[in-house]
């Protein structure tokens, strides 16, 4: 499959990783590459996971608040740990700030994060503080217990059907709405937006990119990814791990009258938003026929090339878009 720099680079850093630290320890369960570790301690299993946040790059306090980022910086965690079918226990929080900011940030930031760990009822342990001569940076570290079915992005069997928990885009969509508009919504004091278009409707957007509620975790799946960077770029690194091809319906896709609504009245391509946009925090996994609470978006097949079928039944051969971390010059 012919990949953007992007994919290439993280490719390249992945295997440069694992070739660098290959465990071949018994109590390495799973390592680097998939939504966390596992490992065992002493008689348990424990899920390990980190994600960072940085100023400029992930979050810009001219359309956030300090509160959702604390409460995003959990969530993004969160989601990693229940991609695993996991359930997260312990956090560790590590915060680079210049002296200058903290006023201004820490407290705000802090109560959101508090406010999103308390919701899954995970206890924030310990940690760390440093300056900063540049932006800000927070990182999450979090522990997990091993649900009853670990999920894996390598379990995809041809034959499976693909199954997401919402619909795709809409955290990228609702990104996009609150660039354009250039304030801070205080959704978490039920602050609304003034603009043309009913705030009912884009309301779900807003929220998922700037309070995302995660979905209750599936149980039974052959395997499981979260929608961090995007749909396509996350099915692609599912199939890539199961060693497996893709086929997706653009019919079953499941769209929102307010994601119609916002890419009409912006005029912002919705398909590049649905295949590309990242931040849903919503699980992506693979299962029976069937499967309950997500919607079925298609098949895993043979080969290692994901295919659209398109409205008209035509079929596609796609790449993989998302979020690019690396971008190699
Ligand atoms: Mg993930």
């Amino acid at each position: 499959m012919p990949l953007p720099g992007g994919q290439s680079g993280e490719i390249y850093i992945l295997e440069r990783l694992r070739k660098r630290f290959h465990s071949g320890a018994d109590e390495l369960i799973v390592g680097i590459g998939d939504d966390a570790a596992l490992v065992k301690t002493g008689t348990e299993e424990t899920l390990l996971t980190m994600d960072t946040l940085s100023e400029g790059i992930h979050f810009d306090l001219s359309y956030m608040t300090a509160y959702q980022v604390g409460f995003r910086l959990a969530v993004s965690n969160i989601s990693d740990i229940h991609a695993m079918g996991g359930i997260p226990v312990w956090a560790l929080l590590s915060v680079s700030i210049s002296g200058g900011r903290i006023d201004g940030f820490l407290d705000e930031f802090l109560s959101g994060l508090d406010d999103a760990l308390r919701r899954y009822s995970i206890t924030l342990a310990g940690g760390d503080m440093t300056g900063s001569r540049g932006g800000i940076t927070v990182t999450l570290a979090l522990t997990g217990n091993r649900g009853e079915n670990l999920a894996r992005r390598s379990g995809a069997r041809p034959g499976d059907r693909i199954f997401i928990t919402g619909p795709p885009g809409e955290a990228s969509l609702g990104h996009e709405l609150i660039k354009r508009v250039g304030l801070p919504v205080r959704l978490e004091t039920g602050e609304t937006l003034d603009i043309s278009i009913p705030f009912e409707k884009v309301e779900p957007l807003v929220r998922r990119f700037l309070l995302p509620e995660l979905p209750p975790v599936p149980p039974g799946v052959n395997s499981m990814i979260d929608t961090s960077d995007g749909l396509m770029i996350d099915l692609w690194r599912l199939c890539r791990e199961s060693r497996a091809g893709a086929r997706i319906y653009e019919e079953a896709l499941p769209l929102t009258e307010g994601m119609l609504m916002v890419s009409d009245a912006f005029g912002i391509d919705l398909m590049e938003h649905v295949f590309g946009g990242g931040e849903d925090f919503h699980l992506l996994f693979t299962g029976p026929e069937g499967m309950e609470g997500a919607f079925e978006i298609g098949e895993i097949t043979e080969g290692e090339s994901i295919f659209l079928v398109k409205k008209d039944e035509s079929e596609e051969m796609i790449k993989p878009t998302g979020y690019v971390h690396f971008v190699s010059q």
